[in-house]
């Protein structure tokens, strides 16, 4: 039914990549990530419809995972069954082992540093094809000050230096449009003008956790652009 929608909207590759599970419970949040125990049911539902729908549109199987260098194992683990793995970092770890998860707690300039660190890290690593919303360091946050700046900066080159597109995230225009959400923080504009300085690889990324999105992409696209300025995204090179 799912891949229906993205049929009946003209969309002619899909990659599913749900948030990956962890086997040690590293993020506390409920409800964000299946179990481990449902990995499997997962991947074979997807592969499942990757050949149920292989005349009409192509299915990409995929997880979106964070990056800390203990999790590689598990990673490498699985990655013979994915066709690919987007980063979503959504934590990060302080020198003193403190894991810091964004949007329960703001981030300090030291955690953006460290976030974008892992973000680099991963990408160096060639663990993932996309970087999904490099700039959630901003959720919650309305300042981008020289740490953000910072931040930005080590991103697009490390995306530039490896090819790995960073992602221009629709959910948060999308929540805007049906009045979900009454200020975006990201994606921020300011990262955007950055980005766009360095003319990084792009995608825009459904990110969907509900079915409207699909339909409302093309609104979700023109709400980003009017957010993070066209002059901004025209220097991008979109991907696809
Ligand atoms: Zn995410």
């Amino acid at each position: 039914m799912i891949s229906k929608y993205y049929l009946d909207n003209g969309f002619e590759t899909i990659a599913f990549t749900d948030h990956t599970p962890q086997n040690h419970v590293i993020d506390p949040r409920q409800t964000i990530r299946m179990d481990s125990d449902q990995l499997e049911d997962y991947l074979t539902s997807i592969h499942h419809l990757k050949d149920q729908y292989k005349d009409q549109i192509k299915i990409h199987v995929g997880l979106e995972v964070e990056y800390l260098p203990e999790l590689m194992g598990f990673y490498d683990r699985i990655k013979d069954r994915l066709d690919l793995m987007i980063l979503g970092q959504h934590f990060v770890r302080r020198p003193d082992g403190e894991l810091i998860v964004m949007g329960s707690e703001k981030l300090t300039d030291q955690d953006v540093d460290l976030y974008a660190d892992l973000v680099v890290q991963a990408m160096d690593l060639g663990l993932v094809r996309i970087v999904a919303h490099p700039d959630y360091y901003m959720l919650n946050r309305t300042t981008f000050g020289p740490a953000q700046q910072k931040a930005a900066r080590k991103i697009c080159e490390a995306s530039l230096r490896t090819g790995i597109p960073l992602e221009v995230n629709l959910l948060p225009p999308f929540k805007l449009n049906h009045g979900k959400l009454n200020q975006v923080t990201y994606p921020c504009k300011a990262f955007w003008q950055i980005a766009g300085e360095y003319g990084v690889p792009a995608v825009y990324g459904l990110d969907t956790h509900h079915l409207p999105q699909i339909d409302d992409v093309q609104a979700s696209i023109q709400t980003a652009r009017e957010l993070l300025g066209t002059e901004n995204l025209d220097r991008l090179h979109f991907v696809c």
